[in-house]
């Protein structure tokens, strides 16, 4: 078995509920998604990267392991195109695992076994140059409703951008609210997009999206930490 694999890195994990902790990150190459945000653009192509067994990615882990190693992140491109080779290195590693997924592939994300915690991006229409559809945020929901039936860690993740209307916003984390099954579990992070300087004077809109979110779900709005510390 392989899969086409960018890079193997070290470093801290940049967003999310897990930022400031030290991980290992294994990005594969292909996704099934084209955001016009993608700053991941080289890992969008299946043909970019190395094919790699299991093997081989735990030797490469296993050599940059590092004491304060919090957890394998397994991100892309779209992790859960591969779910049989996250598994095989899942096993042989023996470390926590957690996925950074865009949510749009359930029937995939369900075979992945040993999850310890999921980031699970809830994208938004305006994300997309005009070839957004419908089936993507309701194969995130089924994502979200089959983790959280699973009793796994899981968080969701909106990035949003200067140019996002309020309206528009609400609408969504209103969906949200009505599709999921246990909502009072759910953690919601605004990501405000990269780079900060284009939030300049917007901090108002900032608190107005937060408190959206705060009606319905514990929200935390946290930039790209990575992109402020210039590392990977
Ligand atoms: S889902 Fe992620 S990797 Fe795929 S295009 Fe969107 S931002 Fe890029």
């Amino acid at each position: 078995m392989k899969a086409p694999i960018i890079e193997i890195f070290s470093s801290f994990q940049g967003e999310g509920v897990l930022i400031g902790q030290r991980q290992i990150f294994v990005r594969f190459a292909g996704c099934n998604l084209n955001c016009a945000y993608c700053d991941t653009k080289i890992s969008i192509s299946k043909n970019q990267g190395t094919l790699m067994t299991p093997a081989e990615v735990v030797e490469k882990i296993e050599s940059i392991l590092t004491p304060d190693c919090h957890t394998i992140s397994f991100t892309g491109g779209e992790p859960s195109l591969y779910p049989e080779f996250i598994n095989e290195v899942s096993k042989l590693t023996g470390l926590n695992i957690m996925l950074e997924t865009n949510g749009t592939l359930p029937d995939n994300i369900d075979l992945i076994d040993n999850l310890d915690i999921v980031s699970l991006d809830i994208k938004l229409k305006e994300q997309f140059n005009g070839d957004y559809k419908e089936d993507i945020f309701l194969n995130e929901i089924k994502s979200l409703n089959l983790l959280i039936e699973k009793s796994i860690n899981v968080y969701c993740k909106v990035v949003i951008l200067p140019s996002l209307k309020i309206e528009s916003f609400e609408e969504v984390i209103k969906k949200i609210d009505k599709e999921i099954i246990y909502k009072n579990n759910l953690q919601v992070i605004v990501q405000p997009s990269s780079p900060l300087n284009e939030w300049k004077n917007l901090s108002d809109s900032l608190f107005e999206f937060s408190e959206i979110v705060g009606e319905y779900f514990e929200v935390s709005t946290i930039p790209q930490i990575h992109k402020i510390l210039n590392i990977e």
